[in-house]
């Protein structure tokens, strides 16, 4: 109320400001004595908020979020994700989209030596003898009756996405979708990988895709939330395959592998995991300090993310690990296991399925 303005004034003066509130209107609209009023009305004296007329209820749009059964949206990255279909947006988008593929290896930081040498802008620039790991994903993908198409331009990535089944994040990393160079521009690719996300598209994450937009939460969330933390020595060691999937489809449940054993923080969750390292066979088991997964230790996984397929691995450090007829550990099972994951995420077949 306005009685506060009193303590200021002090008791002497009490009976003066009360008179004063009066003539001010500051009172209940009483006789104000000789004064002929000019409507002091108050500003707000409609009724305020006029409940619903009865019988009848005030319509609200369709509301994914309080529809959802369970915990299929996450609040955190504001999408809905993980192994629930009723994630992937199911819009007809690639209908008539032949069976490509887009692989995308442009580091914005430490390089890969299985990536090779930088190659020019646009689209299939010519291939340098050492760029491994690209030429060994078309050949392989080309091998399961799919194209693939390639490029290190961020404006390509960003402006033909949506051509493609699927899109491969190869090893591609750091700020991988900022083109600094075109300042004006800078989050075009990122917006157009969100767009193709929501719009149904496929995502595959290899290796250090695992260590690209670190400071893009949806980025992080792509990836399962999770992400690379450090790695330990290149060696040995046993893949577990743990769940039956599209991706798994024949291949041995245990087979040895030659990698860095990417260790994750954050941890992934609300994912399907697909295989693991079994981390008795590492020794000693990693670089410290230890993010503290040794039992369970995650190397492939998937999940729906913003109504896209994200299928992801850690895996594929090693030059071995994807050329022809290769004779590293475990590289023709690594091969058919990230092919089927591809046409999983293009929705060729079934995609991340729940027993
Ligand atoms: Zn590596």
């Amino acid at each position: 109320m306005k009685s506060a303005p009193s303590l200021t004034l002090g008791l002497a003066s009490s009976a003066i400001l009360a008179l004063t509130l009066s003539a001010c209107g500051g009172g209940d609209g009483g006789g104000g004595g000789g004064f002929v009023p000019v409507a002091v009305a108050p500003p707000q004296t409609s009724t305020p908020a006029d409940p619903a007329p009865a019988g009848q209820t005030p319509s609200t749009p369709d509301d994914p979020v309080a529809e959802a059964p369970d915990d299929s949206f996450d609040t955190y990255y504001n999408v809905c994700r993980g192994t629930d279909p009723k994630c992937y947006n199911d819009w007809g988008a690639f209908a008539s989209t032949p069976d490509r593929v887009l692989i995308y290896s442009r580091t914005a930081g430490p390089r890969h030596a299985n990536l090779g040498t930088p190659m020019g802008t646009g689209l299939n620039p010519t291939m340098n003898p050492d760029n491994v790991m690209q030429a060994g994903l078309v050949r392989m993908l080309k091998d399961a009756g799919i194209t693939a198409d390639w490029t290190e331009d961020v404006s390509v990535l960003g402006s033909r996405i949506n051509n493609y089944k699927a899109v491969i994040f190869a090893s591609s990393n750091r700020d991988t979708l900022w083109n600094g160079a075109v300042t004006t521009s800078q989050d075009a690719a990122r917006t157009a990988l969100r767009n193709y996300m929501r719009r149904g598209g496929g995502f595959v994450g290899l290796h250090n895709a695992f260590g690209a937009e670190y400071n893009w939460p949806y980025y992080e969330g792509l990836l399962g939330n999770a992400n690379f933390y450090n790695h330990g020595p290149n060696r040995a060691g046993d893949v577990e395959i743990v769940a039956d999937d599209p991706s798994t489809a024949d291949l041995p449940k245990r087979f040895t592998f030659q990698d860095e054993w990417y260790n994750l923080a954050p941890f992934p969750t609300k994912v399907k995991f697909i295989a693991k390292v079994d981390t008795s066979t590492l020794k000693p088991l990693t670089s410290a300090p230890h993010p503290g997964h040794a039992d369970f230790h995650p190397v492939a996984w998937c999940q729906y993310y913003d109504g896209g397929r994200a299928w992801l691995t850690t895996l594929g450090h090693n030059d071995h690990s994807f050329t022809a007829n290769s004779t590293g550990p475990g590289a023709d099972v690594f091969q058919k296991l990230v092919v089927q994951g591809v046409k999983s995420a293009m929705g060729l077949t079934p995609f991340c399925t729940t027993p």
